[in-house]
């Protein structure tokens, strides 16, 4: 059961030191203000990584001064753009360079693969800083013709301070998504990670530093949500506020966003996203690319495949098969080659899936395989697939976050439109299919802000990404993002001689 090429014998040692876990303020390594530390542990095994930093009150307060200070007395809104470009360009090859620490560091902190975080993140967290130091100097207002004797454009200025709050299921490229368009738009950053990751954010912005970035443009605060990120949230010196993380906290966020000073909000939430499998797919491709769609990252996807309905006519191929794939998945220690799946971030995401595991087979699903613990040390957890399952099972209403596989059977187009429709979320959705009138059905009847056609999980730094519904407000990437990041300003100058 399961691959055991990578069994669970002694943690490979991560090859990389812990350099920084202090709070980075103003271009320096600081205590917090009240001494405080909290602990990041190893998801293989819950021992101690390090102790870091952490941030409350006081330090949010410090570090927005700080943003503050370098956004109303510069230099970073007053330099050029192409400055501004090359050091964000800079940045990117720092990070290139020491890519394998840095990958280390994320892996260790987080638990996800080692080849996937090099293959996947790294390299597209450099794209990201590239992509938006490109836009640097790119960004632009406009020349209007309005009505009667005026001269009217517009100007792009940013923001301010932007206070930005990350989850742990991609620190890196959370980081990116966030801290690029914010920086090339020419606003200063306070960054709060999760408190489940916070180190390779503190490595990398040492690097931002050696690249040139001025003091006080970017801050990090390490610490907890319901401290750093709520002062943060209901700072009112903070001018625009963008969050990534779960639903319930996405209500509280705004919430604090609107009660200080309506500063104005991004919001990253969660999901549950379809992925149909039309009855004309290759079944084959069909159960790699569903596998993926649900398994990647340990099933900790905001975007995740999670409700994956099949149809009737291949439903009994396609499970038999997805349950041979699940049982040849390769969970072991992340470090060690050829490991499809590490272990979950933590504890309390590990007990909360196996909680939602439990409630599929009481709720009447069909277990098809795992359901358990994977090895008795650190969070890991079998690849789970369940079949049977009907819409109103927890299983396939809420976020599960973790490696099980919700197989749903359908019948009809309109019926899997409207079952799919029928969720709180609407981040993505997986279609499956040869037929291109059914493609393009689906993808203009689905609510989701990404439609993946025979593909999943697609992420270019020029392709927005965000939520309809309750999975959020706003887009991240591309261009979309920089409107998230920029005020508009309308100048109307009277001409005293129109006529030329
Ligand atoms: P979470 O909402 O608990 O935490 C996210 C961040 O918010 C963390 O930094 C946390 O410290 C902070 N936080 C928690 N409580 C807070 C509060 N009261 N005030 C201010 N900040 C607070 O989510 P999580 O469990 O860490 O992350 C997993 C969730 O994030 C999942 O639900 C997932 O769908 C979602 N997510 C969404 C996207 C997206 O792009 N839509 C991406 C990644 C993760």
């Amino acid at each position: 059961r399961f691959s055991t090429a990578a069994a669970l014998e002694e943690p490979i040692t991560p090859p990389v030191k812990v350099e920084y876990t202090k709070l980075l303020i103003n271009g320096e390594f600081v205590d917090a203000a009240s001494g405080k530390t909290f602990p990041t542990l190893d998801p293989r095994t819950g021992q101690l990584i390090a102790d870091v930093a952490e941030g409350d009150l006081e330090d949010v307060n410090r570090a927005v001064a700080a943003a503050r200070k370098a956004f109303d007395e510069g230099p970073w809104p007053r330099m050029t753009a192409y400055e501004r470009s090359r050091i964000l360009l800079r940045f990117a090859d720092l990070v290139e360079k020491h890519a394998d620490e840095i990958t280390a560091l994320e892996v260790w902190d987080n638990g996800k693969p080692y080849e996937q975080a090099a293959r996947d993140e790294i390299p597209l967290f450099i794209r990201l800083f590239r992509y938006y130091a490109g836009w640097a100097d790119k960004i632009h207002g406009l020349t209007i013709q309005a009505d009667g004797p005026h001269h009217v454009q517009t100007l792009h200025e940013p923001i301010g301070v932007a206070g930005q709050i990350i989850p742990w299921n991609f620190p890196l490229l959370m980081f990116s998504w966030k801290v690029g368009p914010a920086l090339a738009c020419g606003n200063t950053v306070v960054l709060k990670t999760a408190e489940q990751t916070p180190l390779s954010a503190l490595y990398v912005s040492k690097l931002f530093h050696e690249a040139g970035l001025p003091p006080g443009v970017l801050n990090i605060v390490s610490g907890y949500g319901p401290s750093a990120g709520a002062a943060l949230a209901c700072h009112m010196e903070v001018d625009k506020l963008s969050f990534t993380g779960s639903t319930e906290t996405g209500k509280i966020v705004l919430g604090l966003a609107a009660k200080s000073n309506l500063k104005s909000a991004t919001l990253e939430l969660g999901g549950k996203s379809p992925f149909i499998v039309c009855e004309d797919a290759n079944v084959d491709e069909a159960v790699e690319l569903a596998h993926a769609a649900l398994f990647y990252n340990q099933g900790q996807c905001c975007c995740a495949g999670s409700r994956t309905y099949v149809h009737e006519r291949v439903y009994d191929e396609f499970l038999e098969k997805a349950k041979t794939r699940a049982l040849q998945r390769v969970v072991g220690d992340p470090f060690k080659k050829g490991v499809e799946q590490g272990p979950q971030v933590d504890s309390e995401q590990f007990d909360k899936i196996l909680k939602y595991i439990r409630s599929g087979v009481e709720n009447g699903a069909t277990l098809e395989t795992g359901g358990e613990r994977f090895g008795s040390n650190g969070y890991y957890v079998q690849p789970t697939v369940f079949s049977n399952v009907q819409d109103n099972m927890l299983i396939a209403k809420d976020e599960i976050f973790g490696p099980v596989q919700s197989i749903l059977k359908f019948k009809e187009i309109d019926e899997v439109i409207q079952r799919s429709n029928a969720s709180q979320f609407g981040l993505a959705a997986g279609v499956f299919t040869q037929n291109l009138d059914t493609a393009n059905r689906l993808t203009r009847a689905l609510k989701a802000g990404t439609v993946w056609i025979n593909c999943f999980d697609v992420f270019d730094a020029a392709i927005p990404f965000g939520g309809y519904k309750m999975s959020g407000h706003g887009r991240e990437k591309g261009v979309y993002s920089l409107n998230a990041y920029l005020q508009v300003k309308a100048v109307v100058t009277r001409l005293k001689n129109p006529a030329w």
